[in-house]
């Protein structure tokens, strides 16, 4: 892999990742750089204890341009994009809204009241792009490509997590409309916090408390519990192993962990990192063939409502690509030593045309309720292998 570091117009920084060769990245941004206004701040929800990052100027973001506009495309026929180079494999660069910064995180004017507590918003929040082809998705990425994406990941996460005040590192992708996605070009993002995410330490707590009742390290048993039990198994490699987790909260849901328990990406061995673009490639790609079938009785009956009746049934029922967030939980800088690596890759969609909204219970309450057996789900990712 080569890496060229470059800054754009207004000081951001950018870098492409290459296959090894003598790929010259010289092209200069000719944007003239626009004045930020980044101002984000951290308020403490006195109630929960959890961080908030608060980044009103994010309001102003492209929402959806039309693919002539997209800001992830290289630059080409005279239109200057985020990406100055006319091609590129991969690149990383600064998220020009970003709800955390390096530079001139604001602060919330001081209150006389100790429950009122602020932070700057210090952190980085980068833009991963997979490729230069605005139409494709990560599933269409050869082998290759993706282990570029990998190293990329594993590069952000020893940079990012080395910068002064930064706790923790997230790797993730969201993909596709329904999730939210403003800009469909095939893209994922790195945040660097300065603070331990609510799930990461209520995941160090869980892990203290198992070592402490067991004397085990809990995702250890775990993977060793699921492999044995086998029943919600969707993929096993000579590294890897994927399954839908016991108490999914998700319609369909898949936790991928190394057999060899790790901190994070940049702790992972040859052999691991070899295998893992592979098998990353193959659960997105079953992903997308999640609802071309009916699934079984239940969800063929949700399949045939009025919209599907006209094909007589049976048949495949082509639906749009499956949204799905793709979450990369590494353990923090410090104080993380019982998590493991682990990827959690979860869609929305509960059948072809319907889809899992948080609402009164999950929104209002964080108590999930699942429509679909996670047994039946993983039997479902394992009838759409390749
Ligand atoms: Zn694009």
């Amino acid at each position: 892999m080569r890496k060229t570091v470059t800054e754009l117009a207004d000081g951001r920084e950018l870098v492409y990742y290459d296959p090894d060769g003598d790929e010259v990245r010289d092209a200069t941004d000719p944007r003239p750089p626009e004045p930020a206004a980044v101002r984000p701040e951290l308020r403490l929800d006195p109630v929960l204890g959890d961080w908030v990052t608060v980044a009103a100027h994010r309001q102003g973001r492209p929402y959806r341009p039309p693919a002539g506009d997209c800001p992830l495309c290289p630059s080409r026929g005279g239109r200057s994009t985020e990406i100055p180079a006319a091609d590129y494999h991969v690149v990383v660069f600064e998220n020009r809204f970003p709800s955390l910064s390096t530079q001139g995180a604001g602060r919330a004017p001081d209150s006389p009241s100790p429950l009122f507590r602020t932070e700057p918003g210090t952190g980085r929040c980068e833009v991963v792009c997979f490729t230069s082809d605005h139409d494709a998705s990560f599933a269409d990425l050869s082998e290759s490509r993706a282990a570029l994406v990998l190293d990329a990941w594993i590069d952000r996460t020893t940079e990012l997590a080395a910068l002064p005040g930064v706790r923790q590192v997230y790797c993730f992708e969201n993909r596709g409309a329904e999730i939210g996605v403003t800009l469909p070009h095939p893209h994922g993002q790195i945040y660097a916090y300065p603070f331990l995410t609510p799930r990461t330490g209520k995941m160090i707590a869980r892990a203290a408390e198992y070592r402490a009742r067991t004397g085990h390290n809990l995702a250890e048993d775990l993977l060793a519990a699921e492999r044995l039990d086998r029943r919600r198994l969707v993929l096993t490699g000579t590294h890897w192993t994927a399954f839908v987790p016991f108490a999914a909260r998700w319609p369909y849901e898949v936790h991928l962990y190394p057999h060899r328990r790790v901190p994070d990406l940049p702790a992972l061995g040859p052999a691991e990192r070899a295998e893992l673009p592979s098998i990353y490639l193959e659960l997105l790609r079953r992903f997308d063939r999640l609802f071309d079938t009916p699934a079984d009785g239940e969800d063929a009956a949700d399949g045939n409502g009025t919209d599907d009746g006209a094909d007589g049934g049976g048949g495949p029922t082509p639906s749009a690509p499956t949204p799905y967030i793709a979450a990369w939980h590494q353990a923090p800088r410090h104080g993380g030593g019982e998590l493991s690596l682990h990827l959690e890759l979860f869609t929305i969609r509960r059948a072809a045309n319907k889809f899992k909204f948080l609402a009164g219970v999950e929104s209002g309450q964080d108590a999930f309720v699942n429509d679909v057996l996670p047994e039946a789900a993983a039997r479902r990712l394992r009838e759409v292998a390749s």
